[in-house]
């Protein structure tokens, strides 16, 4: 649990700046990922934290920036950080995307390569994402099927190349860009500071693997809170999505303090 002291120096930053993944930190882990939502609890925080001054909201996440914006609600004022920090929004403005040639051809590839093996396995599924593949076994009945797939599916994106592969909980995840949830962190920190030439301090959550490259860009200053169990490099934990959603509760209640004390 992150303590009082810690939450405290956090509310009592120049600006800050909520870097959230989304699944599992503001949302609960359901069967169907396209009905996830942020609980009522972690909204109304959310709510109180946009309201205060210097002091804003971040989603970073795996999923497709198209389907981040819609399961978060989000305006057109949002930060938004999807595909692992392949794809960025910022206030509405997106950054470019597009594939080459070469990057289209390898996903072509290795789209054919794993419906093959997806299609073998009951209940396996598998996303298409902007920029590569989400092979997901959450639903999978025959666990002993799993290992098998995962590994035959990154043998299929090693033996094309190029790809990053990232495993999650219940997915193994191919990329044909190189970058990170970290890269989108120190992006949004970077857009933060410049807009005012003040620096940022940053508060993270995440609970997953990928989540773990997020922590490793955080700075002194900053808070990094893992949500549930599993090594972490952050410096906090909480149990679960209604303890994140407490500690987002009295990060507001304290930073509304601060706010009027300025
Ligand atoms: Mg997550």
């Amino acid at each position: 649990m992150a303590s009082d002291p810690q939450i405290d120096e956090l509310a009592a930053a120049r600006r800050l700046l909520v870097a959230l993944d989304f699944d599992g930190v503001m949302a609960p882990l359901v069967d169907d990922p396209s009905t996830s939502r942020i609980t009522p609890a972690g909204a109304a925080a959310l709510e109180r934290l946009r309201a205060l001054p210097a002091t804003w909201v971040a989603f970073v996440s795996g999923r497709p920036l198209g389907e981040l914006a819609r399961l978060t609600e989000s305006g057109p004022d949002a930060l938004l950080v999807g595909s692992h920090g392949v794809e960025v929004s910022i206030r509405g403005e997106l950054a470019d995307v597009a594939l080459t040639d070469d990057e289209r051809a390898r996903m072509a590839r290795l789209e054919a390569a794993l419906t093959e093996l997806v299609t073998a396995v009951p209940r396996a599924r598998l996303e298409h994402k902007p920029v590569g593949f989400g092979v997901h076994t959450r639903r999978v009945e025959h666990t002993e099927l799993v290992a098998p797939l995962q590994r035959a599916a990154r043998e299929a994106a090693d033996s094309i190349g190029g790809f990053t592969t990232r495993a999650g909980k219940d997915i193994v995840e191919f990329s044909v860009r190189a970058v990170t949830k970290g890269d989108g962190v120190r992006m949004l920190r970077e857009l933060l500071t410049a807009e005012e030439n003040a620096p940022t301090t940053v508060l993270y959550a995440g609970d997953d693997v990928t989540d773990e490259d997020a922590f490793a860009v955080l700075e002194p200053g900053d808070l990094g809170v893992k949500v549930g169990e599993g090594e972490t490099a952050a410096t906090a934990r909480v149990a679960d999505v209604a303890a994140f959603a407490e500690l987002l509760s009295r990060l507001a209640t304290a930073r509304e303090a601060s706010a009027r004390s300025l």
